[in-house]
């Protein structure tokens, strides 16, 4: 998506640890004209795939996974942080190491908001080691959903997560990849 890669190039700002704040447009202010561009751009890549359900991961991830929910005309289930204590029998659970805090969490979703009835797209806003799109494969698995794909805004191709779930046979579209991304320098993928 070039209106994606524009946005990076005018509005990205790269940070040390491999880390891209996108706060201006996604992250902390909402471009909603732009959300919007996004929700289109998911819906029609995933036209036909049969999905009838969105999950993504609190907190990033829940506009953009909104925005793609409303073009498709399906709900959207956002997956918990929660301490351990707090999961009970009810739950589908799964522990996620989350790359910008550095630290694990367990991933929760209520089994009433999923089931093995569902066939789920999975959404983030950023793929880089994987740890959080893997953690949702593996909450529908306990769930016995099936996953139809994964949809992530932007992907940071040079740290393999993308890549490692292609290999696992899951189909993964980002609507902006990163080659590589060195001080002010960054590379989109060529596709
Ligand atoms: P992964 O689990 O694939 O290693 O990382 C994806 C998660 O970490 C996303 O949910 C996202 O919130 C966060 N993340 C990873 N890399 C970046 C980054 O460069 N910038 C921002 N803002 N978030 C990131």
């Amino acid at each position: 998506m070039l209106r994606m890669e524009e946005k990076i190039r005018k509005e990205g700002q790269i940070l040390p640890g491999g880390i891209l704040k996108v706060g201006n447009f996604l992250n902390q202010q909402i471009d909603t004209a732009f959300l919007y561009e996004i929700g289109e751009e998911i819906a029609r890549l995933f036209e036909g795939s049969g999905t009838n359900k969105i999950l993504t991961i609190e907190s990033s991830g829940i506009a953009i996974a909104a925005a793609a929910g409303m073009l498709m005309k399906v709900p959207v289930v956002f997956a918990k942080k929660h301490k351990t204590s707090n999961v009970d029998g009810d739950i589908y659970s799964v522990s996620v190491h989350s790359f910008t805090h550095g630290m694990d969490y367990n991933v929760v979703v209520s089994n009433d908001y999923l089931t093995a009835d569902d066939r789920v797209l999975l959404v983030d806003d950023f793929l880089a080691n994987g740890n959080a799109l893997n953690g949702l494969v593996d909450l529908c698995s306990q769930a016995g959903a099936e996953v139809t794909g994964a949809a992530v805004a932007i992907e940071k191709r040079f740290q393999g997560g993308g890549d490692a779930l292609r290999r696992r046979g899951i189909r993964i579209e980002s609507l902006a990849c990163i080659e590589s991304m060195e001080d002010d320098k960054l590379t989109f993928c060529q596709i």
